[in-house]
Parts: structure tokens; C-alpha cells; sequence
């Protein structure tokens, strides 16, 4: 069996049976839709639903549908919507926006301009490493009232925080993602702007890779229409990567380009044998379990 655990493959029912993942799991299967909905299922009533033997009128099957996992009942609008939310397609801009090192006036204030200059109606600073000067300065855009910067002292998030986050987004798969490449903009001491990089800031010998501009030099569209960004928000899809495109889990796991780099030698990297995939099966089969108790 693969690490995705894949039962032997039964061709589905073409009318009945919408795109779905599935995963063998506590001795069920759990099934999970692209957009986050999921359910689980015995053995048997699994294979009945590939064969489209599910009723509408069973229990099972008013559950099914309203999962989104009868093709014939498919409501379109609504997975458009939710596609929409979670995935941030509506987003203006990035919102999270994390600071690293004491930064000199003049960069500060460059630093600040670019990130105003997003047109996201919601921004978070975080500031890695105390800076008086930069925390001062974000203040100043609140109290002219036209903008709100929440200003925040950057923790670094635990594993605690990582399971209650990606456990949220397994309970409410509306949960907006703001983690991914074009959600989240780190910036260097020397203004250097940075994506894919999953709020950390890159190691030197990184840092040319995931560079996508310098604030102060390059504005803000011109950063948006750097190819590595759009080269991060690939590597960071599920769909992208052939073994997270098979993934119960894929609707909620989030994929690091740094850390693939970082570990793997490409930002897409190599996910049967990577180490942050193993982790995420892990902690997802703990979470699912823990739902489902
Ligand atoms: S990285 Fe996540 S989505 Fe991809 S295969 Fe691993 S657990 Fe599944």
C-alpha cells in the first residue's frame, strides 16, 4: 500500500459519483471533496457508492448530497463560493506581512510604503525580533484613521498553533487560508522582499530564489509579477504535485516551497519521500480521529 493508501481502483459511477479523494482510515474509508467537505464511510458502503448505489432518499445518501458528492446534485454556485473563500480568490492583496530585523529609517519607511501600497483591506504586521522604530511608524498609519494595521510582536507559531490551525481549516473548510505565497510577504533588514517562504525568512544562500523585489527599489505590481512568485504559488498547489493531487488531506495541507527547497533541492520537491508530508499524514490521521471520537 502507498503512503496515500489507495484501495485498488473501481470505476465509478460517471453520473453519480463526484470527484472526491478517498483514504482507508480507523477502519472506515474517508472520503473528502475538493473543496474540504468530508465524511466517512464503511468499506461496503463505499464501494456501493462507486457503483452509484446510494439512494437519495438513505440516510447515507442525504449525507452524500450534502457533501457534494453526488455529480447529479452538484451545486455549482456554492462550490464556487467556497472555492472562492478559502483558497483567498476574492483576496485584494496580501494581508500578512512579517518583518524581520532592525531596520535602518529609511528602509522602514520603504518597507511600510510597500506594504500599504496592497490593497487588502486587512493588514497584520509581524514583527520578528523587536523593532521599536518599524512598530512606531506602522502606529502613525492607525492614527490618521484611513487604514488599519494590526500590528502584531511576532511568535513563532508552535505546534500547538499549527494543529489547532489546520485542524480549524478540517472543522470549517471555509477557514481563508493566509499562509500561502501570495497571502504572505516576508521582508529582510534590507528591505528585500520575500514569498513562498511560509512567513520565514529564507537562508542566505535562499534568499536570491525566493527574492521578489526590494522595497524602495521595485513596486509593489512589479513584485506581484515576478515569475518566482507565480513559480511558489504552483509549487504550493496541491493539484500541482502528483501525489498531493491524490490526497484525502490535500483540501487542507499546506505545501511549503521553502521547505521543499530547503530539504529537497526544489521548491516543488519530491513529496513520497518527503519529511513535512510524512508529519502532515500523521498529524491529519490524529486529527481526523480526534473529530471523530
Ligand atoms: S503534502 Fe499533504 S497533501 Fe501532499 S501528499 Fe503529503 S499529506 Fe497529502
Amino acid at each position: 500500500m502507498s503512503r496515500l493508501g489507495l484501495t485498488p481502483v473501481e470505476t465509478p459511477h460517471a453520473e453519480r459519483v463526484a470527484a472526491h479523494y478517498a483514504r482507508p482510515l480507523l477502519g472506515k474509508v474517508l472520503v473528502t471533496t475538493p473543496v474540504g467537505q468530508w465524511l466517512f464511510m464503511s468499506e461496503d458502503d463505499y464501494k456501493r457508492y462507486l457503483k452509484g448505489g446510494i439512494s437519495n432518499e438513505e440516510p447515507l445518501g442525504s449525507e452524500l448530497r450534502k457533501r457534494g458528492l453526488f455529480r447529479d446534485y452538484l451545486d455549482f454556485a456554492a462550490l464556487g463560493r467556497m472555492t472562492a473563500k478559502r483558497l483567498g480568490l476574492n483576496a485584494k492583496g496580501p494581508s500578512v506581512h512579517v518583518v524581520y530585523g532592525k531596520l535602518s529609517e529609511k528602509t522602514a519607511a520603504a518597507v511600510l510604503d510597500f506594504i500599504l501600497t496592497s490593497p487588502s483591506p486587512e493588514l497584520t504586521i509581524r514583527l520578528e525580533r523587536h523593532n521599536e522604530l518599524f512598530a512606531h511608524k506602522a502606529a502613525t498609519v492607525n492614527a490618521d484613521g484611513k487604514r488599519h494595521v494590526n500590528v502584531v510582536d511576532g511568535v513563532k507559531t508552535s505546534a500547538e498553533d499549527e494543529r489547532a490551525g489546520l485542524t480549524q481549516r478540517v472543522k470549517d473548510p471555509e477557514t481563508p487560508r493566509n499562509d500561502g505565497a501570495l497571502s504572505c510577504f516576508v521582508y529582510g533588514a534590507d528591505g528585500s522582499v520575500y514569498a513562498g517562504t511560509g512567513g520565514e525568512l529564507p537562508r542566505k544562500e535562499d534568499a536570491e530564489l525566493f527574492r521578489i523585489g526590494v522595497a524602495g527599489k521595485n513596486p509593489y505590481p512589479e513584485a506581484l509579477e515576478h515569475p518566482a512568485l507565480r513559480a511558489f504559488l504552483l509549487a504550493e498547489s496541491a493539484l500541482a504535485q502528483p501525489m498531493c493531487a491524490q490526497c484525502a488531506y490535500s483540501p487542507y495541507c499546506p505545501v511549503r516551497a521553502e521547505f521543499n527547497h530547503r530539504t529537497q533541492g526544489s521548491p516543488f520537491g519530491h513529496m513520497p519521500t518527503n519529511e513535512r508530508c510524512r508529519r502532515m499524514m500523521g498529524l491529519f490521521g490524529v486529527i481526523f480521529e480526534e473529530l471523530i471520537r
